[in-house]
């Protein structure tokens, strides 16, 4: 017998036919009878799977196309036409308009819609990634946050030519790449991932095993821009290497070796030049800086309104002493000057030790970083793209470095903790008089 319609419902009607003993029957979709079609109805078991379809090159949900042969659709596997089914009693879908025995699966097309939608969405998300680096006494992470790769070009795999070899998409943004892995009903296969890691250095897999076979646009695309889907499958990018590269750095910076600090015992200078002028210009503002110390809170200028000078008089006010008084220890040379750009180090380092080098107050380098960044707001435009989890940054080296030195030099008392950044330190002058007389001690930088 020979049944040219829907595939589908064949071999329910070649059935009926033959029980009913009617063996040739020639008919074409559109001209079924209305008896067959209402004896067909009551117990429907027409495949209704098939919700994606190809129109114009682009995958379509059923949603998304008219209704019946205006749909203009082709099946994505035998690219037959395909008439759209959106009628008020069954579920909508589409069903080929001639005789064939390709039944694809739903799970297929879902999958094939997710690789498609990816590709017409030019992005993926590239989850979060740790690099640990470890060295002798020093143990440093760095997290690098989830992004979302923007790419400018993608290719769907193409089933027809050698699956194994592509990514299921490839994203492409300029030179770099990045391949996808829609993971729906079937993980990548082992073979396959090893080809892909073997050949993409960067490539991620979204995990959408979860949802349902016949997955509606509505389900995929919110589940694409859900963080925890994401997985890396390889990553050995250039982000990845000059991340390692950094926490390497890192590592060893963190911690100066303690017989460099041998050396540091006496400080050094930046310059052969020393800030002879800035010296002075404060010294110029010592009577402003004791009379600024009388005046009650609320009518004392700011400390961010105030110029370099006048900062730097308050500062030895709180030490008590005056500028030219000062020891080179608190004009030294710390390798991560730099960070601090045009700061002097005269005048951040004479901050420091008033806040933090007078008192009973023990303290680590984390929380000179915190104060640090309040007071200079040209720390906050620097952003170390590496964080670490024990909070060291460019930053908090510079000070524990200065912390450091200053420890070495006598003027800082340092408590070993497990970790570097464990470690804290505390003032050896306890009051004003005892840190006048300990840095009096020292000979002035400039005399
Ligand atoms: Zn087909």
């Amino acid at each position: 017998m020979v049944l040219n319609f829907g595939e589908a419902t064949s071999f329910k009607v070649a059935l009926f036919l033959q029980f009913s003993g009617c063996d040739i029957v020639k008919l074409k979709w559109g001209q079924i009878p209305n008896w067959l079609y209402a004896l067909h109805m009551p117990d429907d078991y027409e495949n209704t799977s098939i919700q994606y379809a190809l129109r114009d090159g682009q995958i379509r949900h059923i949603s998304e196309v008219e209704h019946g042969f205006a749909c203009g659709c082709v099946c994505i596997e035998c690219q037959q036409p395909l008439i759209a089914r959106k009628g008020a009693i069954r579920q909508h879908h589409f069903a080929h308009t001639a005789k064939t025995n390709c039944n694809p699966s739903p799970e297929k097309l879902t999958h094939r819609y997710a690789k498609n939608l990816i590709a017409t969405r030019l992005r993926a998300i590239e989850p979060a990634f740790e690099v640990r680096a470890a060295a002798a006494e020093v143990e440093a992470w760095a997290r690098h946050p989830a992004s979302t790769f923007e790419a400018q070009k993608a290719e769907v795999e193409s089933l027809a030519f050698m699956p194994d070899f592509k990514p299921d998409v490839l994203l492409h943004k300029g030179a770099s790449k990045l391949a996808v892995e829609v993971y729906f009903r079937h993980r990548v296969p082992p073979e396959k991932a090893a080809r892909i890691v073997g050949r993409y250095a960067h490539a991620v897999d979204v995990d959408l095993s979860d949802l349902p076979a016949n997955a509606s646009p509505e389900e995929i695309s919110p589940a694409l821009d859900s963080l925890p889907r994401w997985k890396w499958l390889n990553n050995h990018s250039e982000l990845f290497g000059k991340l390692q590269q950094q926490v390497e750095r890192c590592s060893k910076l963190y911690i100066p070796k303690l017989k460099d600090l041998e050396k540091k015992k006496i400080p050094t200078s930046y310059s052969i030049q020393l800030p002879r002028q800035k010296v002075q210009e404060g010294q110029g503002k010592v009577e402003w800086a004791e009379g600024w110390r009388r005046q009650p809170l609320e009518y004392r200028r700011k400390y961010a309104e105030m110029t370099p000078a006048e900062k730097l008089a308050i500062h030895c006010s709180f030490l008590g002493l005056t500028p030219v008084e000062l020891p080179l220890n608190l004009m030294q040379n710390v390798r991560g000057q730099s960070v601090l750009g045009q700061v002097h180090g005269l005048y951040w380092q004479t901050w420091m030790f008033a806040r933090f080098g007078v008192g009973v107050k023990t303290f680590g380098a984390l929380d000179v970083e915190r104060a640090a960044r309040q007071t200079y707001t040209e720390l906050a435009s620097v952003r170390a793209t590496l964080q670490t989890a024990n909070g060291f940054s460019e930053t908090t080296e510079l000070f524990y470095e200065f912390m450091l030195q200053l420890t070495a030099q006598g003027l800082l008392e340092q408590h070993k903790g497990q970790r570097a950044w464990l470690h804290t330190f505390s003032p050896v002058a306890k009051s004003r008089a005892e840190v006048a007389a300990l840095l009096r001690a020292l000979p002035p930088a400039i005399s």
